[in-house]
């Protein structure tokens, strides 16, 4: 349980009382009483309330309204300010202000916008965080730590240069190795002198933000820039953890956020928490995979959703409202996929900047008479009905996807052979054809021990790691099942090519031989045409993006391409391996071929969907003291039916009694416990 203070699923959210006058205060705590809200985030942006000069700190606001929040029953996730620097800091110490991927040094405005390498912005922000601890480690109101705000960014300035220098020395101790490993031969950018390394920016040997010249210095710069800020994270996380040893802290992280290796950020942190904001027509196994992503960076703990919003966002091109319903079935998603917290940006609605726009509990007509509020109040009312039932649920998965943000950077930094490979969209291919069977997936990280699961997959592996290649074949001698694609195995974590022929370290594993990598036209596909029916595999499928000519040296050939040059070649083999066996997919799928790929592994492994599949209805699970709670989720905007068979339910939001096939209302949500 994230803390024991508050055993039921919180609810509330982000809460500015600063930005109005007292006459609203009283009247937030009657309308948030309304909503069942119990929680709400304080303290996001406050650092030029808090701090107003050098020497000045002023905690009576903060104390006044942690105070009034927890007489009404309301507790305090409590922020530590400095997600955004006090103007007079920008203005008397510029080093904490950022240079941008330009080269321009930035002056004081917007948020997120502190050098992490800033010696003024460690030593005041480590300051904040270690006052706030000081002050508030005894109030009863503060339930948890939420270090600053949506960690993220890079900067380029002569402090990052240095510190970037720093680090490249405790990383390679000399330069013959960082030569060796960034290959600085190509070019002549061969290093004698430490400092004529400079960072790779659009100065240097960057453009257009992920395009470089030289993938080693990019890619160490990426490690670097998100080790840097988690420095600064840990300053504070530190601060507060020696005045409340018990207290949680967390950081609010946004889902595949490309800057920053949220894996190795979740190691410091005592619970995650994340940020969800789907477009309308971002696809909800989209959405549902990165929860579960969410849920892997700690091996499956639970985690907060921290922010959502009750209607609409501001910052997207088309800002639609979310329909009636949606909000509820999207909140229940997240729980659905491990979250222990329905939290909101923002609770009431301002008045003024950029975020006047994105929805609230309150919105600006200033009275609970609204169809938003009406659904967030519904939704409080259940949550607080819920109790503790939920709390601390595990999701039992027998299938692992593997997911790595330094993997991700290599391959999106890379010249060629396509800048239509995306990972994310690959990854969530795979996903998607798991998700749509009822199969609950783990998304997993590199370091995570994968002796539990049946079912391995690491879509684009393009990067090896020391000890990976070791690591999946101790997997798949011992039973498992390996799945990767086409562009897997191909350089070290350097960036360096595995040579004697790809997929490098993997290829005795997958017992075959990529030849070449072809990367085709958007529009263009080829054929994968299976050699003989296998399960729910009938005969031909498309492919397309990058098309790896391999050969078989070894491993079972299921099929192959079907048009081209290399039509006969294959594009899908199995290799047993030990007592398991290794899956190959030259190329990337359609759904279909993906499907019926996914259904005959989980076949062969005996893992079966948690209910037959329902067009459009998400099915998935959570399990506590033994008693498995189904979700039964329909995005759709008509019911639907799902078929559960003789099994008896009890729906822990209505009550009822469920069995057979189970009629779920347009948007509707079941909690399913066996009666
Ligand atoms: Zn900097």
């Amino acid at each position: 349980m994230i803390n024991e203070k508050l055993p039921k699923i919180w609810y509330g959210g982000d809460y500015n009382p600063e930005q109005w006058e007292a006459d609203v205060w009283d009247e937030d705590i009657r309308i948030f009483k309304l909503a069942g809200i119990d929680v709400a985030t304080l303290n996001v942006f406050s650092w030029a309330m808090i701090q107003p000069d050098e020497e000045t700190y002023d905690f009576s606001f903060l104390d006044e309204t942690i105070d009034r929040l927890y007489k009404n029953g309301i507790y305090t996730c409590l922020a530590t300010a400095t997600g955004a620097h006090p103007a007079w800091m920008a203005k008397r110490y510029p080093d904490v202000t950022r240079v941008d991927y330009e080269g321009r040094k930035r002056k004081f405005g917007g948020r997120h916008n502190s050098c992490p390498s800033s010696p003024t912005y460690r030593l005041y922000s480590e300051r904040m965080a270690d006052k706030l601890g000081e002050r508030y480690k005894d109030h009863p109101g503060v339930l948890i730590w939420h270090i600053s705000n949506e960690y993220g960014g890079y900067c380029y300035c002569d402090n990052c240069a240095a510190g970037f220098r720093n680090w490249l020395q405790d990383r390679y101790g000399d330069l013959d190795k960082l030569n060796k490993a960034w290959n600085t031969r190509f070019w002549g950018h061969t290093f004698y002198d430490w400092d004529e390394i400079v960072p790779p920016n659009a100065l240097s040997e960057e453009w257009n933000g992920n395009r470089t010249n030289f993938q080693g210095i990019s890619l160490d710069y990426r490690r670097f820039q998100s080790w840097s800020l988690l420095e600064c994270y840990k300053l504070e996380y530190n601060a507060v953890k020696k005045h409340t040893p018990d207290l949680p802290v967390t950081t609010n992280l946004m889902g595949t956020y490309p800057e920053l290796d949220y894996f190795e950020w979740a190691k410091h942190m005592d619970v995650v928490s994340w940020d969800n904001y789907p477009s309308l027509d971002t696809p909800y196994s989209y959405t549902a995979m990165v929860h579960d992503l969410m849920r892997g960076l700690k091996s499956g703990q639970p985690f907060m959703l921290m922010e959502q919003t009750p209607s609409q966002q501001n910052w997207q091109a088309y800002n639609s409202l979310k329909r009636p319903g949606v909000m509820r079935l999207w909140s229940y998603q997240a729980v659905a996929r491990g979250a222990d917290t329905v939290l909101f940006f923002q609770l009431r609605r301002s008045i003024g900047a950029c975020e006047k726009y994105h929805g609230a509990v309150i919105e600006h007509v200033g009275h609970e008479n609204t169809r938003v509020f009406r659904e967030c109040a519904e939704l409080g009312q259940e949550l607080g009905k819920l109790s503790d039932q939920i709390l601390d649920a595990r999701v039992d998965a027998k299938v692992a996807i593997v997911f790595d943000w330094e993997n991700r950077w290599a391959v999106e930094l890379s010249s060629g052979p396509s800048v239509a490979l995306k990972y994310v969209d690959e990854v969530h291919k795979y996903y998607d054809a798991l998700f749509q069977q009822n199969i609950q997936v783990d998304m997993v990280g590199v370091e995570e021990e994968l002796s539990g699961y049946d079912i391995v997959i690491a879509p684009v592996l393009y990067m090896i790691k020391p000890g990976y290649a070791q690591k999946l074949e101790t997997f798949v001698k011992g039973g498992g099942t390996f799945l990767t694609t086409f562009f897997s195995g191909i350089v070290n974590e350097s960036d360096l090519v595995t040579t004697g022929g790809y997929p490098g370290e993997l290829r005795s594993l997958l017992g075959i031989w990529a030849e070449e990598i072809d990367a085709l036209f958007p529009g263009h596909t080829n054929q994968i045409v299976m050699e003989q029916p296998w399960g729910a595999l009938k005969d031909s499928y498309s492919c397309s993006i990058l098309c790896d000519l391999i050969h078989a040296e070894g491993a079972e050939v299921l099929a192959r391409y079907g048009e081209d040059f290399y039509k006969g070649m294959p594009v899908a083999t199995v290799n047993r391996f030990g007592e398991g066996k290794a899956y190959y997919i030259a190329s990337s799928p359609d759904a279909a071929f993906l499907q019926g790929l996914l259904a005959n592994l989980c076949e062969e492994k005996g893992i079966r969907p948690l209910l037959p599949r329902s067009e459009g209805i998400e099915v998935t699970a959570r399990t506590k003291d033994g008693r498995e709670l189904l979700f039964v989720l329909n995005h759709q905007a008509e019911a639907g039916v799902v078929e559960a068979g003789e099994t008896s339910y009890i729906d822990l939001l209505t009550d009822r009694t469920l069995s057979g096939a189970i009629e779920v209302p347009a948007k509707g949500v079941l909690i399913l416990a066996q009666a």
